[in-house]
C-alpha cells in the first residue's frame, strides 16, 4: 500500500538519505575532471550532505561536446515531434514517481518546507514538462502569401546546444522552465544547478535517461558561478543561455556572449514588485492575506514576491496592522516537519544579506512592525521572522533593492498618480499588482503599471499558459507558454521556385 506523504517521518528520511553530487555526462555521473569538489550543507541545521563536483571549464567542455554530439546526429533533434512527446512524458511520469525522494533532496538542499516541496515543486516541474510535451506535436510552421511562382517555408528548428543556468529558490521548476520548452524543441541541454542547490538537478538527469531520453541530450554540471557557470556562458559552442537569476549576474550573461559567439542571451533576473491598494477595495482582509501569502512563502526567496507594498494614506495604519497580524502567522519552524509552512533561508550568505537589510531599514528610519529578527539561531540553520517595515520612502535602500527574504515595505501614498509613479519607480518590472473595487480605476492602473505580469484584486493565479518575466531590468524573453519555443528555436525560411507549367 503506498505511504501518505504526510504520514512520512521526514526526519528520519532525511537521516539515511544519500547524496550523489557528481555531474551527469553524456548519460553517465562523473566526477569533475580535476576530481575536486565542494562541501554542500543544509540550511535546516548545517547538516553536511555530502561533497559536490566542482566543474570547471574542463567538465563544461565534456558537458557541451556530448550535448552537441547528440545534437548533430540527430539522435534527439530529428526524432518526430510526437516520438519526443512520448519520452518527455514519461520523464513528467518520473518526475511525479520520485516526488517524496525529490522534495527531500529540495528542501535538504535549500531549506524550504517539505509540505511545499511536496505539494508544489515536484508536481509543477512534472506538470510543466508534460506541457510542452504534449504542445510539440500541436504547433504548426508557415506558409508564407508570396507570389505563386514561389512557395516560402517558415518553419522553427532547434537552436543546437543550450545553457540553462539557474538559481536556487526553485531549483526544480526553474530547470523545467528551461528544460520543457528546450527539450521539446529538440535542443540539447547543458545545466547548471545554483552551487546552493545541485541535487534535484542532477536527480531530473537520471530520471530522463530512464525514461528514454537519449544519452547527451541532458547535462548537469554542478559548480560555482564564476568557475562552471562562467565557462558555460563563454563557450563557443552553446548556441543560447537561458538564465534565471540576479540582475548583477544576468549583466555578466551579456557580456559573456559579447565576448564569444554573440549567443542569444535570455535572462529572468530580480523583481521588486508593487502591490496596490486603493481605499475602495472592499475586503481589505482577504487583501492582506494575499500579500502575507505571496510575500512570505519560500521564506521570501521568490523573485516576483510583492516586496513594496503601496497603500493610500487613508487605510495605511489599519492595512499595515493586518499585514502585520497575518506575518505574525509565518512561523520559522523545522522544513522536515511536515506542518511547517515558513523554512529557513538558503545559506549564511542569505541570511547575512536578509539582516544587513533590515538593519539598514531601521537606520534610515523605517519602523518593525512585525519581525526583525533572526530566528531559531541555536538548529545551526538559517531563519529570520517575516518582517513588515511601516513608514518607508521610496527611495530607501529597502525599497529600492531586491531583499529576497521575508521583508516587506509599507509605503504611503495619497492619489492615483502618485501610487502609479511610486509603482513604476524602480529599476525592476517584473510584477505588479492593483486593489480596487472600481473597474475602471483597476483597468487604469493595471494598464499604467510597466511590469510583465499585473495582477488585479488578486496575486495567486499562476499558470503555464501564460508567460513569466520581466519589463526593464528584470530581463528578457519569457518563461512559461508557447511563447518560451521562442527562446529556443531559429526561425528559418525556405524559398522554393515553383515555374509555371
Ligand atoms: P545568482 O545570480 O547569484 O545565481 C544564479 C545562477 O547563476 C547560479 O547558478 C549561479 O551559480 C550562477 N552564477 C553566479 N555568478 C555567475 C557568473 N559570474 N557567471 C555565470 N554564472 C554565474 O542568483 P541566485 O542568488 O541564485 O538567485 C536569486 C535571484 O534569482 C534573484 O535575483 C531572483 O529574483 C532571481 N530569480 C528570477 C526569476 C525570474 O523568473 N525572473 C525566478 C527565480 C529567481
Amino acid at each position: 500500500m503506498a505511504t501518505s506523504s504526510t504520514s512520512i517521518d521526514w526526519r528520519a528520511r532525511a537521516a539515511s538519505a544519500r547524496f550523489d553530487g557528481r555531474a551527469f555526462i553524456g548519460g553517465e555521473r562523473r566526477a569533475a575532471r580535476d576530481g575536486q569538489t565542494f562541501d554542500k550543507r543544509s540550511p535546516i541545521d548545517g547538516r553536511a550532505l555530502g561533497p559536490v563536483a566542482r566543474g570547471q571549464a574542463a567538465d563544461i567542455d565534456a558537458a557541451v561536446a556530448a550535448a552537441r554530439a547528440a545534437f548533430d546526429d540527430g539522435r534527439w533533434a530529428k526524432r518526430a515531434p510526437a516520438q519526443r512527446k512520448r519520452t518527455l512524458l514519461a520523464f513528467a511520469d518520473r518526475i511525479l514517481a520520485a516526488k517524496d525522494e525529490l522534495a527531500l533532496l529540495e528542501t535538504l538542499d535549500m531549506g524550504k518546507p517539505i509540505q511545499h516541496a511536496l505539494a508544489v515543486d515536484g508536481p509543477s516541474a512534472a506538470r510543466c514538462i508534460a506541457w510542452y510535451a504534449e504542445a510539440v506535436d500541436k504547433i504548426y510552421d508557415e506558409i508564407a502569401p508570396t507570389a505563386p511562382s514561389a512557395l516560402a517555408l517558415i518553419q522553427r528548428e532547434p537552436m543546437g546546444v543550450i545553457g540553462a543556468i539557474v538559481p536556487w529558490n526553485y531549483p526544480m521548476i526553474m530547470a523545467a522552465w528551461k528544460l520543457g520548452p528546450a527539450l521539446a524543441a529538440g535542443n540539447s541541454v547543458v545545466l547548471k544547478p545554483s552551487e546552493k542547490s545541485p541535487y534535484t538537478a542532477l536527480r531530473l538527469a537520471e530520471l530522463a535517461l530512464e525514461a528514454g531520453l537519449p544519452p547527451g541530450v541532458f547535462n548537469v554540471v554542478p559548480g560555482y558561478g564564476h568557475e562552471a557557470g562562467e565557462a558555460l556562458a563563454l563557450h563557443s559552442d552553446v548556441d543560447a543561455i537561458g538564465f534565471t537569476g540576479s540582475t548583477r549576474v544576468g549583466r555578466k550573461m551579456l557580456e559573456y556572449a559579447s565576448r564569444s559567439n554573440l549567443k542569444r542571451v535570455y535572462n529572468e533576473l530580480g523583481g521588486k514588485s508593487a502591490f496596490v491598494v486603493f481605499p475602495d477595495f472592499k475586503d481589505l482582509e482577504r487583501c492582506a492575506k494575499t500579500l502575507a501569502g505571496s510575500m512570505f512563502f519560500n521564506q521570501g526567496e521568490s523573485c516576483n514576491a510583492p516586496s513594496r507594498l503601496l497603500v493610500h494614506a487613508s487605510i495605511a495604519d489599519d492595512f499595515a496592522r493586518r499585514v502585520a497580524a497575518e506575518a505574525s502567522k509565518y512561523r520559522p519552524a523545522d522544513p522536515l516537519d511536515a506542518k511547517t509552512t515558513m523554512g529557513a533561508l538558503v545559506d549564511e550568505g542569505q541570511l547575512g544579506t536578509v539582516l544587513g537589510y533590515i538593519d539598514a531599514g531601521r537606520e534610515e528610519g523605517a519602523t518593525v512592525l512585525a519581525g526583525g529578527t533572526q530566528a531559531r539561531a541555536d538548529s545551526g540553520g538559517y531563519y529570520v521572522e517575516p518582517t513588515v517595515f511601516d513608514g518607508v520612502r521610496n527611495d530607501m535602500k529597502i525599497a529600492r533593492e531586491e531583499i529576497f527574504g521575508p521583508v516587506v515595505s509599507v509605503i504611503r501614498f495619497d492619489n492615483e498618480a502618485e501610487a502609479i509613479r511610486l509603482a513604476n519607480d524602480s529599476t525592476y518590472g517584473l510584477q505588479a499588482s492593483v486593489w480596487s473595487s472600481q473597474i475602471d480605476r483597476a483597468h487604469r492602473v493595471a494598464r499604467a503599471l510597466r511590469a510583465g505580469t499585473v495582477h488585479v484584486n488578486q496575486y495567486d493565479e499562476d499558470d503555464l499558459t501564460v508567460p513569466f518575466g520581466g519589463y526593464k531590468q528584470s530581463g528578457n524573453g519569457r518563461d512559461k507558454s508557447l511563447h518560451a519555443f521562442d527562446k529556443y528555436t531559429e526561425l528559418k525560411t525556405t524559398w522554393l521556385r515553383v515555374d509555371a507549367q
